[in-house]
This record gives C-alpha cells, sequence and structure tokens, in this order.
C-alpha cells in the first residue's frame, strides 16, 4: 500500500520538511525526502500539526443536534425569534411530528414551560432541551403523548434522559457528518463526557468509529469498557461522575466513597462541578480519596482563588471550555455573583501554578470548534466585547496547546509531528505564527488520521468531489435509535 509524503510543511517552526506517512504512523521526519511512489500532498510551507484534540464533548448529542432546532441564543434571542424558529419547523414537519428544540436559555423569555410552548406550538408535541442540557421542557401535545401530564405539570422534567427517551420517538443520529464537521475543524480525536452511556448508545458509537463513519480517535468517559469491534480508535478513560449540588447524595464524604471505590478498580474519575460548592467539593472529596493519575475536572466553572495549589499537588487536570465566556459572557455578567465572575473558567492563573489544563468545547452545548475556543481563550471577551477573568487570558500558543495534548493526558505533554508518532496531522495553510494571529478553523487544509485523509481542502479533484457527493448523508449512514441517554 502506498504512503503519503506530506512535502514542504513547517514543524516546531523549522520550514522545508518532508513527512513520510506509512502504515498510519510517521515513519520519517527530514527535508527533501524521495517520493518512493508514495502519494504527494504539498504543503506549500503550511504548519503541520498534531490533530487537535476536543477534551469535552458529546457525540450523540452533536448528531441528536443536527436534527434539531436551535432555541436560544445567539441564533434566537426573544420570543419572537423563538416563535418562528419553532412554528417554522411545525410547518415543515409532517402532522403530530415530533419537535426537538435544542439550546434554550432564560434569556430567550424567562423561565419556559409548557405554557409558554403551547402558545407558540400546541399541535405537534415538542421538547426542547436548556443548554445546560439538565432540563427538558415539554409542550402539553408531548407532555400526552408521554403519560407525563400528572408528574410534570409545568412540562418542566430535570435530569430525566432516560426516563424520557423510553417515551418519545428515536431520532436520526448521523455521526458521519459528526465525523466529517470535526476533521473539516482539524480535530483528530475527542473524549466524549457523556455521562452513563447505555448499551444503545454505546453500540452505535463503536459501530461507527468501527466503520470508519466517526474517523476521529475517541475516548469515553460514561462507559465501563467498550466492545471489541471499535477498540482500534475507541478506548475507555476515567469514569464520570456528576455533582450536582442540589441532589440528595450530595455530600463530601460520599463522594469520597465513590471515587475511592473507582480508584480501586484502578480507573481514574473526571467529575462534573460547574458552581463554586460543588468545585470546592470535588477537590475536597479529591483530597480524602486521594488521586491517581488521569483525575479530572470537568468544567470547574468557577474555581475559587487558591485551590489551584490543591489541584496542583493532587496532580488533577483541569478541563475548561473557553468557548463559554465568548458564547455565554454577557449571560455570565447578568447572572454570576460578581466574586465569581473574575475566577470563571480560569486558565492562565491555572497554569502559572502548575496545573494542567486541557481544553474541550463541550459541543453541542458550546460551538464545536475548538479555534473559537482558542480565540476566546485569548481574548477573554464576550459576544458584545465584554472583558471577563482579564488575568486569565493565556497566549495565542498556550491556547493552542490546551487542545494538543493526548486524550488519556489532558494538558500534559503538547504532542508532537515526529518519526514514531500515529499520523495523526492537521495541515494548515499558513506557517504557525500567521495562524496564531487569527486562530481561524478556515487555516484548516487537511486532516489525516491514521495517515487518511479524512478531511482535504486543498484536493479539488472532480474523483474527490464526486467521491464526497456519493458518501455524504447516504442512508446507510443514518441509524435509528431507540433513543435513551443523551439521544432524545
Ligand atoms: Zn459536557
Amino acid at each position: 500500500m502506498n504512503g503519503l509524503l506530506l512535502t514542504g510543511c513547517e514543524i516546531d517552526g523549522v520550514p522545508e520538511l518532508d513527512v513520510r506517512v506509512r502504515n498510519g504512523v510517521v515513519a520519517e521526519v527530514a527535508p527533501h525526502l524521495p517520493t518512493d511512489g508514495d502519494d504527494v500532498l504539498a504543503a506549500a510551507g503550511g504548519a503541520l500539526l498534531p490533530g487537535l484534540h476536543d477534551h469535552h464533548l458529546h457525540l450523540m448529542a452533536m448528531a441528536a443536534a443536527l436534527e434539531s432546532i436551535l432555541c436560544g441564543p445567539p441564533g434566537v434571542a426573544d420570543l419572537a425569534a423563538l416563535g418562528s424558529a419553532l412554528r417554522g419547523a411545525s410547518r415543515a414537519a409532517p402532522a403530530g411530528a415530533w419537535l426537538r428544540g435544542v439550546g434554550y436559555h432564560e434569556s430567550v423569555t424567562g423561565a419556559l414551560d409548557a405554557d409558554v410552548l403551547d402558545a407558540l406550538v400546541a399541535d405537534n408535541p415538542v421538547r426542547v432541551q436548556h443548554r445546560s442540557g439538565a432540563m427538558w421542557v415539554l409542550n402539553r401535545a408531548a407532555l400526552r403523548a408521554t403519560g407525563l401530564e400528572h408528574a410534570a405539570p409545568s412540562g418542566r422534567v430535570f435530569r430525566a434522559d432516560r426516563a424520557l427517551g423510553e417515551r418519545v420517538p428515536p431520532i436520526a443520529l448521523d455521526l458521519a457528518e459528526v465525523g466529517r464537521r470535526l476533521a473539516a475543524v482539524g480535530v483528530t480525536g475527542v473524549t466524549d463526557a457523556t455521562p452513563d452511556l447505555d448499551s444503545c448508545a454505546l453500540d452505535l458509537l463503536t459501530a461507527a468509529v468501527a466503520r470508519g463513519d466517526l474517523p476521529q480517535r475517541v475516548l469515553v468517559l460514561g462507559a465501563a469498557h467498550v466492545p471489541e469491534a471499535g477498540r482500534s480508535r475507541l478506548t475507555v478513560g476515567p469514569w464520570k461522575l456528576v455533582l450536582d449540588e442540589t441532589d440528595d447524595g450530595f455530600a463530601p464524604v460520599a463522594i469520597a466513597d465513590a471515587i475511592a471505590a473507582l480508584h480501586a478498580v484502578g480507573r481514574p474519575v473526571a467529575i462534573h462541578c460547574v458552581s463554586r460548592v460543588e468545585v470546592v467539593v470535588a477537590i475536597d472529596a479529591l483530597s480524602r480519596s486521594g488521586s491517581v493519575p488521569g483525575d479530572r475536572l470537568e468544567h470547574a466553572s468557577v474555581l475559587p482563588v487558591g485551590l489551584e495549589h490543591r489541584l496542583h499537588e493532587l496532580g488533577v487536570a483541569v478541563v475548561t471550555q473557553p468557548n463559554f465566556i465568548a458564547e455565554r459572557g454577557e449571560a455570565y455578567a447578568q447572572d454570576v455573583d460578581a466574586e465569581d465572575l473574575e475566577v470563571l473558567y480560569r486558565c492562565q492563573t491555572l497554569l502559572d501554578a502548575g496545573v494542567a489544563v486541557a481544553g474541550g468545547t463541550d459541543a453541542p452545548f458550546g460551538t464545536a470548534d475548538p479555534w473559537r475556543a482558542m480565540r476566546a481563550a485569548v481574548e477573554r471577551r464576550s459576544d458584545r466585547g465584554r472583558l471577563l477573568g482579564e488575568e486569565e487570558a493565556v497566549t495565542p500558543r498556550a491556547a493552542l496547546d490546551l487542545f494538543l495534548s493526548d486524550l488519556s493526558a489532558p494538558g500534559g505533554a503538547t504532542r508532537r509531528v515526529r518519526a514514531g508518532v500515529p499520523a495523526d496531522v492537521c495541515l494548515l495553510r499558513e506557517p504557525l505564527a500567521g495562524a496564531l494571529q487569527t486562530l481561524d478553523a478556515a487555516q484548516v487544509r487537511a486532516t489525516i488520521i491514521g495517515g487518511r485523509a479524512v478531511h482535504d481542502d486543498s484536493t479539488q479533484s472532480e474523483e474527490l468531489s464526486s467521491q464526497r457527493a456519493r458518501t455524504a448523508r447516504s442512508p446507510s449512514q443514518l441509524k435509528r435509535v431507540s433513543s435513551t441517554g443523551n439521544l432524545l
């Protein structure tokens, strides 16, 4: 089998390097390598980076979001816009078909309930997900169809994805399209942070990875183990624990016990913690239980000053979402306590304290574009230009590094393109110094995973484009599932 020769790449600031890829691995890096029968891709001076890793997202929910109506900012900012989005979808849908909305936030029209939804769409059953992912709101047609009229008269259903999933019709999930979109922004590996993936979701994910529909390497936090079929590119990571300070079981000792039990069976933990109390309790629980390599905090959105030293001592990484500063900054400025605003999605001061910090977009709850997240990490500005936590701003290079560590060591050493590593790379259109000035996904020219080009914006050949047209959203890639977990 032919390999691939990338010529004229800039790597780690060194121009004019050629890179030979054979059997899915970087075989040689040197100037002026002979072609040796390999296919050639001329980089023309563009930077060759390790492929980006999005350390926190939700693949199934991303696929579901492709089939959904956006019900929140920035696209939908008020009641009129919400009404036209839902009514438009209702007109386009068959009579009685379910409508699925996502991304709702109170800034649109306050606390959403069945009455508000009924005034917009009464004929079709409608379910709208809050952008936190923790709540669904149903209209009355949906409450009748699911038999939840008495259990949830307001239409609001909290953290009940599984129960709701058994009562709503399945949706088509196109993981191949998710894979294409990730490849187009240079992503070669992702961590799926969905807790408690059920067997159906895991089977679907495994099949998509095994077939190559989803070409990225995937680390899952919500599975006990992964089926044999997907194992070359699908692996289990730490176990996701979700802390919610409003839960009855929210007690540091119980949480420490749960962590210790997972550590005892060799599993690190990934602790979802958002509020100040949840973050403090997560760190306290880890202090009680002790930490193991691989332990990490997901979000740690409000991290009080001083605790970074504790995290450093414990060796616990933080997987942060700088994109939320840009995407949700205005809402934070309204809703978040002033003292919490300064310690929101900390980054630079954590790095200064020696804490391992990695980036994840939390797509589809955030925009699935790591470059946008990098810009937000540098600029720390809301979409309207409001500066939030200025001292947490990082350099463009540090922002890029948030997405370059190994999936299993988020915030650890920055991966490098050199002989012997898997050929997971991202080719930019220009040298790195220029790309760092814009941090724009449009810079991505080609994405290669395991030696296979999964995205190539430079090859305009008839063959490639016709092949793309054939594979785009072919029916075989649309898998129906009995919806459960985050798939409803
Ligand atoms: Zn998440």
